[in-house]
């Protein structure tokens, strides 16, 4: 008597490690194909969720991306445990995906150029944010502020994670820390969204880059429906959470193919580097006197002191006084 095996093979189903089947299209697409194409459809231009590592191939100049704190790994810092513990989850995830964590930070050249850069791996715990993301993108910032090179940033992440807690979430402002002095120093900062920047990455760094670059079609949203929607009480717009939407709306600058990325970035960082005169530029003057002078000065200008001077040396006469 034959042994009946609980599941059948199916009959039209294709070797998993040759064939994907399009979700724009239905079509089966030829994985080697695929990986020709950028692993974008060539027949609906699907861009498929690609891992971090494929994502710097793609887009450094070749060969000159070393990686930096490839051994940084997350600790369990609440013991938290859900259907599973934490540890176990972080371990299926480093088996599946070569990474200690949800990113990979380093220094590449792109058109010659060189480029602090942090990639986002959706594979990895869904890209989510705990601390040693957070301290990637960090240091990924802080290489940029040293040696005064572009900060790029490719996003591709369900936002914080809950298997840390508040960890995850001061992760946000870390990053931003970081992120507010790049730009105050006037180091260029191009972010990438890819399918999906959501939660975290979306509230922090990943639409405050100088320029904000959209893969097509991308999932780009703060919350899902349930929640934005039960948030303001009201029903949200149809695809309010596509990176075209953002495009209308303004957090996203430009919407670009894979394809074209590598070449896009490099147009512009062509416009965001100044040319080299040999000379250092002295850096801008810290955000912590920014903002108060700023202030200073507009009440200054707004409220005439006891001589009645008005006009703009508001700095000096009112100081520190009023404006904490
Ligand atoms: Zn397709």
């Amino acid at each position: 008597m034959p042994v009946r095996l609980p599941f059948r093979p199916r009959r039209d189903a294709y070797p998993p490690d040759l064939w994907t089947k399009c979700p724009g299209c239905g079509e089966m697409l030829f994985n080697k194909q695929l990986d020709k194409t950028l692993r974008v459809c060539p027949h609906c231009s699907h861009h498929f969720r690609i891992s971090a590592r494929m994502r710097i191939e793609q887009l450094v100049d070749s060969g000159s991306f070393v990686e930096r704190d490839a051994d940084l790994t997350p600790v369990d810092p609440l013991g938290f445990m859900d259907l599973k513990p934490y540890p176990d989850r972080l371990m299926a995830a480093q088996l599946q995906t070569g990474l200690r964590d949800s990113t990979v930070w380093g220094i590449g050249t792109m058109g010659g150029k060189p480029v602090s850069m942090c990639v986002f791996d959706f594979f990895f715990m869904g890209g989510s944010m705990g601390s040693v993301t957070g301290e990637k993108v960090a240091r990924a910032g802080e290489a940029a502020l040293a040696e005064r090179i572009p900060l790029l940033i490719v996003s591709s992440s369900g936002g914080a994670r809950m298997q840390e807690g508040t960890y995850s979430l001061m992760q946000l402002a870390k990053t931003m820390g970081v992120v507010e002095r790049v730009k105050a120093a006037r180091v260029p900062f191009i972010s990438v969204m890819a399918d999906p920047t959501t939660g975290g990455t979306f509230a922090s760094f990943a639409v405050a880059g100088d320029v904000n670059l959209a893969e097509p079609k991308a999932t780009i949203r703060f919350a899902g429906d349930r929640v934005s929607s039960g948030t303001i009480g009201e029903e949200l717009p149809e695809g309010y959470n596509t990176a075209e939407f953002q495009l209308n709306h303004g957090f996203v600058d430009r919407i670009v193919p894979r394809p074209k990325l590598r070449e896009e970035i490099i147009t512009l960082l062509g416009f965001l580097i100044a040319p080299s005169t040999g000379q250092t530029e002295p850096p801008a003057a810290s955000l912590t006197s920014r903002p108060r002078s700023f202030l200073n000065a507009l009440t200054g200008a707004l409220i005439p002191d006891s001589n009645g001077n008005g006009n703009g040396n508001g700095e000096q006469t009112r100081g520190e006084t009023s404006n904490g």
